[in-house]
């Protein structure tokens, strides 16, 4: 299952660092995950400083 980030992102760019198989990049404003990339192991969700990645 995919992981998405939700509004609540303020670009701090920490999960992207986090993501074993980088499907995270900086989009406008917040960042984003490819959904075709994203294994779902919720590794965003342990860094986020704001709980923004969330299940699908
Ligand atoms: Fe990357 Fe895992 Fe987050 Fe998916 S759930 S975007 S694979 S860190
Ligand atoms: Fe946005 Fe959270 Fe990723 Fe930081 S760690 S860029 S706040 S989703």
């Amino acid at each position: 299952m995919a992981y998405v980030i939700k509004d609540a992102c303020i670009g701090c760019g920490a999960c992207a660092g986090a993501c074993p198989v980088e499907a995270i990049s900086e989009g406008d404003g917040i960042y984003v995950i490819d959904a075709e990339k994203c294994i779902g192991c919720g590794a965003c969700a342990g860094v986020c400083p704001v709980g923004a990645p969330e299940e699908e």
